[in-house]
């Protein structure tokens, strides 16, 4: 699709296989029109990004994937357009990522009783200061050969109910919220319906959120359930929330494609005129 807008992808910088530089070109080369760069809290990328965009007519949202706990469960959230110096994003989002430098340490430790795996392997899977996650421990499982992919990782031994998971530090969706805004970004909860109709955060919670500053919901993406979506374009319908669609692209990390969900130019436009601090690249 030509033209087309991709609100939600990832780099090296987090847990994506690709350099900034190459999932541009990645962008480029499949015809897409704007992409964000949504690394897991951090904004490391976004420089390469801007530089590897310039003169390709590709136009870069800045973004971020913040992490979130929302009681026991992780609310993933996607902010746009942030100041990437404003103070508290730089201290939240180190305390994230240091958070789970020390639960990926926890993990290892744990599945080194029962595998041959050290927090070297994990290390040579990753980069200096990027966020690191469970798609680092998998590629790390992968490369001594106890599985055969992310996927399979996931499914088996970094399953969260698998035995070896942890949790890590994030602040809660409402402290989210606030700290994306407060820096003039835009914030789209993410994949808000992983887990079907019943399991989407209840309607009060999205009500606390709104009122704080949220601002849209991702809604066509591969993981929401169907009936998930219907229950999302009803909160969204109700609290006049932007809709959006991407693909989440991790590069080779998963199976999803660049531009497999996409987001209208509406939607795209409100979400610029929403954002503050910081202007979109136009390469
Ligand atoms: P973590 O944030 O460390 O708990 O790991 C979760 C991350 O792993 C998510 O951001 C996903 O992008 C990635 N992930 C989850 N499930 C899979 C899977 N089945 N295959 C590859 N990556 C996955
Ligand atoms: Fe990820
Ligand atoms: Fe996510
Ligand atoms: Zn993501």
């Amino acid at each position: 699709m030509p033209g087309a807008i991709d609100l939600h992808t990832h780099s090296s910088v987090s847990d994506g296989t690709e350099t900034p530089g190459q999932l541009i070109r990645a962008a480029v080369a499949s015809g897409l029109g704007t992409i964000a760069i949504t690394d897991h809290d951090s904004t490391a990328g976004w420089h390469e990004a801007f530089t590897a965009a310039t003169g390709t007519g590709l136009t870069v949202i800045p973004g971020m994937e913040l992490s979130t706990n929302y009681g026991p469960a992780s609310v993933h959230m996607l902010a746009y357009l942030f100041n990437p110096a404003d103070a508290t994003i730089i201290t939240e989002t180190a305390r994230i990522r240091d958070g789970r430098l020390h639960r990926a340490e926890r993990i290892v430790e744990k599945i080194a009783r029962d595998y041959d795996l050290t927090w070297d392997d994990v290390l040579a899977q990753s980069i200096d200061g990027g966020t690191l996650g469970r798609p680092h421990i998998a590629d790390a499982l992968v490369a001594k050969g106890f599985v055969a992919n992310r996927s399979a990782a996931f499914e088996s031994i970094l399953h969260w109910q698998g035995g070896y998971y942890e949790k890590y530090y994030a602040p809660s969706p409402l402290e989210g919220v606030r700290m994306i805004v407060a820096a003039g970004g835009v914030p789209v909860l993410a994949h808000p319906a992983t887990h079907g109709r019943y399991r989407v955060i209840e309607e009060r919670a999205v009500k606390e959120l709104v009122d704080e500053g949220l601002f849209g919901l991702e809604i066509h993406h591969r993981d929401n359930t169907e009936d998930g979506k219907e229950r999302l374009f009803e909160l969204a319908a109700k609290f006049g929330l932007v809709v959006t669609g991407s693909s989440d692209y991790h590069g080779l990390g998963k199976p999803n494609r660049l531009a497999e969900n996409t987001t209208s130019p509406e939607a795209l436009e409100a979400i610029v005129a929403a954002g503050t601090g910081y202007t979109p690249f136009h390469g």
